[in-house]
């Protein structure tokens, strides 16, 4: 794939309607930085699409000039999957827009939307789409990799609310994708990230979710063992009005978290109910906190969706280096509990995590060839993130992500979400996670991309023909 000649991004500004960005416009720097800034490319042109006729403009670029194509959503790639050196970024971030059919059973987003537009919409109506724990992550990206939240448990992964999708394709075309129409574009759409084409609207079946119940509860770091092998057993088992995620993290240094206990080392869960918030309803539900060993803390409120949804978004903000790894689980053994116990106790930094994510109740509906996301089975969806805002931190982290995964991987199911593979990782590791349905995946980019046009993504080369 070649780079790009001055000529030729002189007629793709003509092409377009919205600005195309270059080393030397002054907003070059602005475009090339991302959610993870470890990642450091340096593309030569963003075409910043503003509506479906642009980005076909620029797809039909890059496959005419064979420029090094990347496509961008929000931007919160750990890889940096967005970003491809001296070649041409179709940037959708200028489409953020979402419509909410005013019977509020469906809502339309636009490609380049974040979280917190979708939220911010559907919330208005007294209804949400179980999406991500972030309000800055692209509804894209998410979507296309599977999506799993707070609301998984009660209504699913995102992709279990998608109704369709407009798409370009590779050859520039532009086609509804659902269960009725390219049925099998549909299905690979769904989970199978962004290998397909250029998704540049999202259409999701609503689900009421207002006021939530949220809390958090922490307990001291050598506390651990006890607190995991309760989890392990509570969770699968509460209703699933009821999502915790484990995590190993620092005790963040502000509210709601009582100064004495800023900066240590826990583990704990945070809880988002969707059942009956009458009176102490909640406190009663998670009465059992206590079952494991006492918590340093524990804290509950009725919070607004999308307040829940926001909750991490000043702790973690844009341009902190990132380093992750991911993989799915059906239990936690009693041998993943020592290395989490382990890596908890040996934090390397103030923001670095290690996070469960519960994929299971509703998630577990539908059956592992339904669509591309391959594990049905899986109770849930990890990530080890080495995270700081240092850059001279960046092995330090990487090192301890990698010791914790290396030893935790045994006690995986050998796959991770397709999101949550990071830098640094093999071909191998996209096999994994689509375990039956790689083969018929491969085959459906044989149909819609051959060329392997869109190859800046957890690729799944096209099946030969
Ligand atoms: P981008 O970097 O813009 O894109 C990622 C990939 O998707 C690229 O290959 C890109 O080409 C492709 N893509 C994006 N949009 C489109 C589109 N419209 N059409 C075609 N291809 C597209 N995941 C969860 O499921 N749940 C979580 O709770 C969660 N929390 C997260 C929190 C943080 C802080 C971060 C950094 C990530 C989190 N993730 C979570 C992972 C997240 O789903 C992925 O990072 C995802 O790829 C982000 O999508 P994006 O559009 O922001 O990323």
């Amino acid at each position: 794939m070649g780079s790009i000649d001055e000529t030729a991004v002189g007629s793709l500004r003509e092409a377009l309607r919205g600005p195309v960005i270059t080393p030397q416009d002054p907003g070059y720097d602005e475009a090339r930085s991302i959610y993870n800034a470890m990642i450091d490319r340096r593309p030569a042109a963003f075409a910043q699409c503003v509506d479906v006729a642009d980005v076909q403009a620029a797809i039909s670029f890059a496959r005419d000039t064979g420029a090094d194509l990347a496509v961008r959503g929000g931007g919160h790639s750990g890889p940096g999957l967005c970003l491809v050196d001296d070649g041409l970024v179709l940037d959708l971030s200028p489409m953020r827009w979402v419509r909410v059919a005013p019977e509020a059973t469906t809502v339309q987003v636009g490609g380049g939307s974040q979280l917190g537009d979708l939220d911010h919409a559907t919330h208005a109506f007294g209804r949400a789409v179980p999406a991500g724990i972030m309000s800055t992550t692209g509804v894209g990206g998410l979507t296309l990799g599977g999506g799993h939240g707070y609301l998984t448990r009660k209504y699913g992964l995102t992709i279990d609310s998608l109704v369709s999708a407009d798409v370009v394709l590779a050859d520039g075309s532009c086609v509804t994708a659902s269960a009725d129409d390219h049925p099998d574009l549909f299905w690979a759409l769904r989970g199978g990230g962004g290998n397909f084409g250029v998704v540049t609207s999202f259409t999701f079946r609503l689900h009421p979710a207002h006021t939530v119940g949220v809390a958090v509860t922490v307990w001291p770091v050598d506390r651990t063992p006890e607190v995991l092998r309760w989890y392990r057993e509570f969770m699968p088992s509460a209703p699933e009005d009821l999502y915790g995620f484990f995590a190993v993290l620092a005790v963040p240094p502000g509210p709601p978290f009582p100064e004495p206990i800023h900066g240590h080392k826990v583990c704990g869960v945070v809880w988002c109910y969707t059942g009956d918030l009458a009176a102490d309803r909640l406190e009663e539900v998670l009465a059992v906190v206590n079952d494991p060993a006492p918590p340093a803390f524990h804290f509950t409120t009725p919070m607004p969706y999308p307040g829940l949804q926001s909750m991490f978004d000043t702790l973690i903000p844009k341009g902190l280096q990132w380093y992750w790894r991911g993989d799915f689980f059906d239990a936690v053994s009693d041998g993943a509990i020592d290395v989490h116990h382990k890596y908890a106790e040996n934090l390397p930094t103030d923001l670095s995590i290690m996070h469960l994510y519960p994929v299971d109740g509703a998630a577990h509906r539908l059956g592992a060839d339904e669509t591309a996301w391959a594990y049905r089975d899986a109770v849930w969806s990890c990530v080890v993130a080495g995270i700081d805002p240092d850059p001279a931190n960046a092995g330090l982290i990487r090192e301890w992500c990698v010791g914790y995964w290396t030893d935790l991987h045994p006690h995986s199911m050998g796959g991770s979400y397709v999101n949550f593979i990071g830098q640094q990782e093999s071909s191998d590791r996209v096999q994994a996670t689509y375990r039956g349905n790689y083969d018929r995946l491969a085959a459906v980019k044989r149909v819609y991309d051959p060329d392997n046009l869109f190859h800046a993504n957890q690729n799944i080369p096209p099946a030969p023909s």
